[in-house]
């Protein structure tokens, strides 16, 4: 059985102290009440991933991702952070390709798959983000963007690596929107994603593989939301700056 993934995705929020007094919330309240069946995953920004990782590396019960890397290993690349540094300092996971990089920063379906392969070079575990826009739902679309975006990065990754991979569905319509998909149309998204995953890797990683949700989660629909059958959990934004509100959705896990 999949083990379920709850992902907080700081974004550029908190500064230091402010992570930390957040961080320790949310190991307390996971220690006070275990919620052993869930991996509990914190994404701060690069700035506060150091003190973290410290911290977490005490105390046990959570896990560090990155929000974001470069794909290549080291050299003249003012203001980025590699795969490579990352993995040093102990963080586990990276976030690639959220729709915000991808809107913001331009990045293309090719560049996230570099940045996938380069987090699995190091050991780190990528968590690609797929989702179709507003206009492309609503144009009836939305399968074929995703197809599109799974085609051009997670089906050329190596078949010896996509155990590694966590794949995170995110509507960009309901990123941040407080409009989450409903869970009817978040399950039909991922097993489609399942199934495209088998049609490249075999059922056996299709089976295992974990695809979790993202977009207007919260304490309130994440339950449903979860308990749908190819949904192993939540990429959780807004929601994962309060301890209390984002152990919640760790327990409807
Ligand atoms: C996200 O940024 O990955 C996200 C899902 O954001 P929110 O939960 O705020 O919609």
């Amino acid at each position: 059985m999949r083990k379920k993934i709850v992902a907080g995705n700081w974004k550029m929020n908190n500064t230091l102290q402010e992570g930390l007094a957040l961080t320790f919330r949310i190991i307390d309240l996971l220690k006070e009440n275990p919620a052993d069946h869930v991996k509990v995953i914190v994404a701060p920004p690069f700035t506060s991933l150091h003190p973290i990782c410290e911290l977490i590396n005490k105390e046990g019960v959570i896990h560090l991702a990155a929000q974001d890397c470069h794909q290549e290993k080291s050299g003249a690349f003012t203001g980025e952070v590699s795969s490579d540094m990352l993995f040093d300092l102990g963080v586990k996971y990276v976030i690639v390709g959220h729709s915000e990089r991808r809107h913001y920063f331009n990045e293309t379906d090719a560049l996230v798959l570099a940045k996938a392969e380069a987090a699995l070079d190091v050991g780190l575990r990528p968590i690609m983000c797929f989702g179709e826009t507003q206009e492309q739902r609503s144009r009836g679309e939305h399968f074929d963007a995703v197809k599109k975006q799974l085609e051009n990065s997670l089906l050329k990754i190596n078949p010896a690596d996509i155990a590694h991979v966590v794949i995170a569905y995110e509507p960009v319509w309901a990123i941040g929107t407080g409009q989450n998909a409903t869970p009817q149309q978040a399950q039909e998204m991922h097993a489609f994603i399942r199934s495209t995953v088998a049609g490249k890797f075999g059922k056996n990683a299709a089976d295992d593989i974990l695809i979790i949700y993202g977009g207007s989660c919260n304490s309130k629909n994440s339950k449903e939301l979860f308990s749908q059958p190819d949904i192993d959990g939540g990429l959780i934004g807004g929601a994962s700056l309060k301890a209390d509100e984002f152990v919640q959705i760790v327990r409807s896990a």
